[in-house]
């Protein structure tokens, strides 16, 4: 299975990648958590992208897909499921010429749709656990210790891009650069919406739903 999750910051794109991930044993490829982990690292890629993420701005295309093409050659015949990428057209195009080399295709590119006033608050009580990237929310989904992980014991933290003034500018950089990519995939037609206001169980609910009548058409 290869799949992308589209949607702006905060839809609940790591979260359903994290169920999936777990369920069908595809690999979850975020490019936020990547880039993150390079950051906390000291990398070069991650001294050249940090600006960018605390601006709440895109890093480059040109590093972002170099990124992505040592994630793709990682992988073996294992599936996958992106969330974060791609977030400009450059790059669903880089995408596709990356795919065509390896004589792979894409199953199904999911855009989760959800009122940017509802993703404000989701941000706003967003914690993650920065060493593995899984997702928690002191509203909707908090985990049984306030600021530890349920799975491991470590430490959860607020992310600082999650701040109102830079979610603002996130939420405009989505409009303005990654909007034309849910055209880019709906015109080849992969691309399936999905109401993803409802709760994290009826989401997944909704998406393996999807999944399954994919498979059924192929
Ligand atoms: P994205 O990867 O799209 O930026 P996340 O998966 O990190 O979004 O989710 C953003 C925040 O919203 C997190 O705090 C997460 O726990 C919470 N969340 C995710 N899905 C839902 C949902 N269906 N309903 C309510 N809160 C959700
Ligand atoms: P995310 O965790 O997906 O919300 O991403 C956090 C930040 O990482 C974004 O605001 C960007 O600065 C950067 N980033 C993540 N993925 C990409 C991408 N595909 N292209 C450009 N920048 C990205």
């Amino acid at each position: 299975m290869r799949l992308i999750f589209l949607g702006p910051p905060g839809a609940g794109k790591g979260t359903q990648a994290q169920v999936l991930g777990e369920r069908f044993g595809i690999v979850q490829i975020s490019t936020g958590d990547l880039l993150r982990r390079h950051r906390a690292e000291g990398t070069e890629l991650g001294k050249a992208a940090e600006g960018y993420m605390q601006r709440g701005e895109l890093v480059p295309d040109e590093l972002i897909i170099a990124m992505i093409e040592r994630e793709l050659d990682a992988l073996g015949g294992r599936g996958f499921v992106m969330d974060g990428f791609p977030r400009t057209v450059a790059q669903a195009e880089a995408l596709d010429a990356s795919l065509a080399r390896k004589g792979w295709a894409l199953d199904r590119v999911i855009l989760f749709r959800v009122p940017d006033d509802e993703l404000v608050r989701r941000l706003s009580a967003r914690w993650v656990n920065p060493r593995t990237g899984r997702v928690y929310n002191t509203i909707t989904n908090p985990p049984r210790t306030a600021g530890i992980d349920d799975e491991d014991g470590g430490p959860l933290v607020q992310r600082e891009d999650d701040r109102p003034e830079t979610v603002a500018r996130r939420l405009r950089v989505y409009a303005e650069q990654t909007l034309p990519v849910v055209e880019y995939y709906r015109a080849r037609g992969l691309l399936t919406e999905l109401d993803a206001t409802r709760s994290v169980g009826e989401v997944t609910h909704e998406l393996l739903h999807a999944l399954r009548q994919e498979r059924a058409a192929q």
